[in-house]
């Protein structure tokens, strides 16, 4: 890998809110999105949260990909889950070039705007494997 990774999110976009695949929670992510939308931890889980023995994830709705998303983005933007943040920066992008290239084709943020330090987006890596230690 270089000794950077060029990413700037790009006002306006969604597009990885709209790609397939499940939308992974911390238990504080849990908990903050709960207190951004006035609910107790317990209503929030009911209504949106998928809870297995080692993962918690986002109830997928029956129309689109998240039940947060809106025409003009994410509605829990402040609070949004680790995986959420740290995107594009995951492990399995940060450490193969041809990974991070093929997301390129669906996030126009990749490629543009200021040197990201590889240091920066392996810490960020290492953020994400240790939100979500089942799945790594
Ligand atoms: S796909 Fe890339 S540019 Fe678009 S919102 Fe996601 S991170 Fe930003």
């Amino acid at each position: 890998m270089a000794q950077g990774l060029r990413f700037e999110c790009q006002p306006g976009c969604t597009e990885c809110c709209r790609q397939p695949g499940f939308v992974y929670l911390t238990e504080r992510d849990l908990l903050r999105a709960a207190a951004f939308l006035g609910m107790t931890a317990e209503a929030f889980e009911r209504k949106y949260v998928y809870r297995t023995r080692r993962l918690l994830r986002l109830r997928t709705p029956r129309e689109g990909r998240c039940h947060f998303l809106r025409e003009d983005g994410c509605s829990i933007h402040p609070v949004k889950p680790a995986q959420c943040r740290i995107f594009p920066f995951w492990p399995e992008l940060v450490e193969s070039r041809r990974e991070w290239q093929k997301t390129g084709a669906y996030c126009p943020g990749i490629g543009k705007g200021p040197l990201v330090q590889i240091e920066t987006a392996q810490k960020e890596a290492a953020d994400m494997r240790e939100s979500y230690p089942a799945l790594y």
